[in-house]
């Protein structure tokens, strides 16, 4: 059977980035004033949410989250790691989730990601 992880017995412990890789990350006031805190200009990391008027959004690269950095061993850590924005800091848990078998954006949130291959397939 698989291990589950609960709030409280979560760990990451493979820095693997595949979160800040795969999801976008919508920012409150609060999260922007912390990142401001670090001496980044908003312009730099802050993204217009296209969906939605006065919500922003990390900026993304290619390679996801902005502020995500890898190292020389290959795992990956957060540049803002002790200002991050709240979402970022209950992932994986958003709140009504009691235990979870995964981490990983791909097995919590399958039919994104499952479109989301669909479509780069059909391409
Ligand atoms: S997907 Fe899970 S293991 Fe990988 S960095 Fe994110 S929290 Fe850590
Ligand atoms: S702010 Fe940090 S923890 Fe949040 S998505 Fe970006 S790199 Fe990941």
């Amino acid at each position: 059977m698989q291990d589950m992880f609960t709030k409280e017995s979560f760990q990451c412990n493979r820095y693997c980035g595949e979160c800040c890789k795969k999801l976008s990350v919508m920012v409150s006031r609060e999260d922007i004033r912390n990142i401001t805190k670090l001496g980044h200009k908003k312009e730099d990391f802050l993204d217009e949410d296209l969906l939605s008027i006065n919500k922003f959004m990390l900026k993304r690269d290619k390679n996801g989250c902005i502020f995500l950095k890898q190292h020389k061993d290959g795992k990956y850590s957060c540049g803002i790691h002790k200002n991050r924005p709240k979402t970022c800091r209950q992932y994986p848990f958003f709140g009504k989730e009691k235990a979870i078998g995964s981490c990983l954006p791909q097995d919590m949130f399958p039919n994104v990601f499952f479109k989301f291959e669909n479509s780069k397939a059909i391409k």
